[in-house]
């Protein structure tokens, strides 16, 4: 027995567990009730909603597929139900959600010393300490591998922090901030947890985004920012390690783009067959429903992909390449199909109330972040053909 909705056409819910299946009913009942009705009003805010978090907490799901340190030990595979649950109806929450849960409970789950996990896993599973990641810079994105700029000074037993970083979701609030900085030394790229309030450690909101408005990202500027050892990911040696995380995470963001392009799907369905013209629904002419048909092909597409690529996940045979070709596959599709249901709205496609605008606004930017699509397409290229286009 699957959920209901609209947009699981091929009844993938059913490869999960009866129990877990309860587990994403219990996600999709919050989203439907908690944040469905307030969202909107956020979102042209450009304002964070602190009193959800409970609710979220009291779902037990972040770090779902870690295994101990007071996360569930659940499968990647319903990990990535939960991201399209979310997305489906908000993918600003989904993100709050992905940054706390994926990438920076991530980062210590596969870069931290079993002290390191045992201190700070437990109180982010129960949402007390809220965590932000932060890799991209003001002058570099796409080329984070190599073009790093933010510096690690060691100074006896303390690291000093010196640069910015651009984009940080979260980061105007969480209590601990992922910062990946290059190791003066040994010039390779290594992780420190930066705790709120660290002196040297500063961040400005970032205004006027038209994508994701509900997510607080931040420009972080660290002068001198000085952290002991002891908040140093230890496992964390080289950039390798950094795209550990964003591997296990992109795989996440494909997720969430098959559950934008679901919300927007699944209104413009409801949509069309209630709105009336020429004296009958439009869902009764047949343009209308070669859009519909087109937007649950992709998704239906998208959905097969994901659960696939997480399963591989789950067995341990996931790789760079699988999660690249998904994340850039996913956004291209949820792009379309988000533009598709904005189109079969007409007039009202535009109009916050009816919702699918946020979704078109907000898939340009999971289209961007975790790697562009040119840039997961050549991670995917360097792997079939042998060739690096990065050099
Ligand atoms: P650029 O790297 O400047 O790229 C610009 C264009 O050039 C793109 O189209 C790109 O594909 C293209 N390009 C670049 N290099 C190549 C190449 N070699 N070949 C072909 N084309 C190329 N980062 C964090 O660290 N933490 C966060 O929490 C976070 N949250 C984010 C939230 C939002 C809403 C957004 C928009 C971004 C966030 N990011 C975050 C940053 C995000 O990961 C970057 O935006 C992304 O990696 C792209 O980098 P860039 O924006 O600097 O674009």
């Amino acid at each position: 027995q699957t959920l209901p909705g609209d947009g699981d056409f091929y009844q993938l819910t059913s490869l999960l567990s009866a129990e877990d299946q309860q587990i994403l009913a219990r996600v999709r009942e919050f989203m439907e009730t908690q944040v469905a009705p307030i969202i909107n009003d956020y979102w042209v805010r450009a304002a964070f909603p602190f009193d959800l978090i409970p609710g979220i907490r009291d779902l037990n799901v972040a770090g779902l597929s870690y295994q101990g340190y007071g996360c569930a030990g659940k499968s990647a595979l319903l990990d990535g139900f939960l991201s399209m649950e979310m997305a489906r109806v908000d993918p600003s929450i989904a993100t709050f959600f992905g940054v706390h849960s994926g990438l920076a409970m991530g980062s210590i789950y596969l870069c931290g010393s079993e002290d390191q996990k045992q201190r700070w896993l437990p109180p982010m599973a129960r949402f007390e300490t809220i965590g932000a990641f932060g890799l991209t810079e003001p002058d570099v994105g796409s080329g984070v591998a190599g073009g790093l700029a933010t510096t690690a000074r060691r100074e006896g037993d303390t690291w000093v922090l010196n640069g910015q970083k651009k984009w940080i979701g979260n980061a105007t609030f969480a209590d601990i901030t992922i910062i990946w900085a290059r190791d003066e030394a040994d010039g390779q790229v290594k992780g420190f947890i930066v705790e709120k309030g660290t002196p040297g450690f500063a961040t400005e909101k970032l205004e006027d985004k038209i994508a994701l408005r509900v997510v607080q990202n931040a420009l972080i500027t660290l002068t001198d920012c000085r952290v002991d050892d002891e908040h140093r990911l230890k496992n964390a040696r080289t950039f390798r390690d950094t795209a550990a995380v964003l591997r296990m995470t992109r795989a996440g963001v494909a997720w969430q783009a098959v559950g934008c392009a679901r919300g927007a799907y699944e209104n413009a369905l409801a949509y069309a067959k209630t709105r009336q013209q020429f004296g009958r629904p439009i869902g009764r002419f047949q343009l209308v429903q070669d859009l519909l048909v087109r937007m649950l092909g992709n998704i239906t597409a998208s959905a097969c992909m994901v659960a696939q690529l997480s399963q591989m996940q789950d067995a341990g045979r996931m790789s760079d390449e699988h999660a690249s070709l998904a994340k850039a596959f996913c956004t291209v599709r949820m792009r379309e199909t988000v533009g598709y249901a904005r189109e079969l709205m007409g007039g009202n496609g535009i109009l916050l109330e009816h919702n699918v605008g946020r979704f078109v606004a907000d898939a340009e930017a999971i289209y961007s972040y975790e790697g562009t699509r040119e840039i997961n397409s050549l991670i995917v290229g360097r792997a079939i053909t042998g060739f690096s286009a990065f050099v």
